[in-house]
């Protein structure tokens, strides 16, 4: 199979390329079956690209975000674009491939709680029968989440919402027209949309679904140009502060490069969208409060030789929380099961994933270990 020149084809490499290009792949299993994925890009093919059955399954590209509206949006699109939610949950891509309906992680994982809940979430027999070529893109959304659990309030469980249509093999996006069409045609949930706009109207209607939206907790906003080829992020303060109070509630577990961004984010919003001197003063107030206070309760938490990690609840087949629950120590997770109970025919866990650096440093630094800066 390393040698076959349709699969250098599919992955859109040079034929000679490809042993080398396999051998960043790594190996795994779901389901009794043999699978390949790519934890980091290479070779100019997307992170979390997968190949299962000798068929290909791109990544999904990185979005690039802009840190101010003005000059940031019209700069980066040359004609009309769609502002669309930024929806809070884990990335999912959905393919079909020998029959099978398939969930993707974003790094490419064949994962059995994101492939059952996608199977029982969507209704996508249909769409893959008439369009076996493409992959559903969305987001795996609601506080029942093994990965990035996050509250809405029309959300119980789990929700999938679709935000982009693409080629399986290429990652070749279909238009937003298109894209929404097939969506409506099969009856998948979406994103929701903000509406269609110019370059030049755009950071001000950004700045207003902004505010709406920070009131509301939510993440932020994507944009995307009609024909789906160029997208761009922004997000909300309030989600900058979540992300920082998640962060340093687990202060040696999360490391300082994804602190730092989440700081510089603010400033650049603060610098383009406060009114006034209070207004960034009360800003800075709240942006410290989300890191010390989290910081604070957690070695208080350990300082009582309390688990502490992240929580989450999942609910499933019990065969399927049964894999989930090995997949993810499969990882080199440590996980704690705090909640175990059946209902009807799903089994509901709630498990903690063990913050080990953070358990283990805050134990050290509170029995007197010194610290070496
Ligand atoms: P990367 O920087 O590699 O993109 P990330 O996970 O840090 O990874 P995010 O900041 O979460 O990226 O932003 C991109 C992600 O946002 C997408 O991968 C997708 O999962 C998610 N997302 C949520 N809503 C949308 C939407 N409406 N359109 C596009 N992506 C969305
Ligand atoms: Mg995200």
């Amino acid at each position: 199979m390393d040698a076959d020149p349709a699969l250098a084809d599919a992955l859109g490499v040079p034929p000679d390329d490809l042993e080398s290009l396999l051998e960043q792949f790594q190996h795994e299993t779901f389901e009794g079956q043999r699978y390949r994925h790519l934890a980091d890009a290479r070779h100019g093919i997307e992170r979390g690209t997968a190949i299962v059955a000798g068929g290909v399954v791109r990544g999904f590209p990185s979005i690039p975000r802009t840190l101010v509206l003005d000059p940031g949006v019209p700069g980066h699109f040359d004609g009309r674009l769609t502002i669309e939610e930024k929806r809070n949950g884990y990335n999912v891509r959905i393919a079909r491939i020998d029959g099978d309906i398939l969930g993707f992680t974003r790094s490419g994982y064949l994962c059995p709680y994101t492939t059952a809940t996608v199977r029982e979430l969507l209704d996508s027999g249909a769409f893959f029968e008439e369009h076996p070529d493409l992959m559903l893109c969305g987001e795996l959304i609601g506080p029942e989440n093994p990965y990035t659990p996050h509250e809405y309030p029309d959300v119980e469980s789990a929700r999938i919402e679709v935000f982009d249509v693409r080629h399986r093999e290429t990652g070749t996006a279909l238009s937003v027209p298109r894209r929404r069409k097939l969506c409506e045609t099969y009856d998948l949930p979406q994103v929701p949309d903000f509406g269609e706009y110019d370059p030049a109207t755009a950071p001000e209607a950004v700045r207003s679904v902004i505010a709406d939206l920070d009131r509301e907790r939510k993440e932020g906003v994507v944009m995307q140009s009609i024909d789906g080829t160029r997208q761009l992020k922004y997000t909300t303060s309030a989600t900058h502060r979540a992300d920082l109070e998640h962060a340093f509630s687990l202060p040696f577990d999360y490391g300082r490069d994804f602190v730092f961004p989440r700081i510089v984010r603010e400033a650049f919003q603060a610098v383009e969208l406060d009114h006034s001197k209070g207004e960034s003063r009360q800003r800075a107030r709240e942006l410290g409060e989300s890191i010390l206070l989290p910081a604070i309760e957690t070695i208080r938490a350990v300082e009582r030789s309390e688990t502490v990690g992240e929580e989450h609840t999942v609910r499933a087949d019990p065969d399927v929380i049964e894999a989930l629950l090995s997949h993810l120590r499969n990882q080199g997770i440590t996980i704690e099961i705090e909640r175990d109970e059946r209902e009807a025919d799903q089994r509901v866990v709630t498990f903690v994933k063990v913050a080990q650096a953070t358990r283990d440093n805050a134990r050290d630094y509170l029995e007197g270990k010194l610290i070496d800066e």
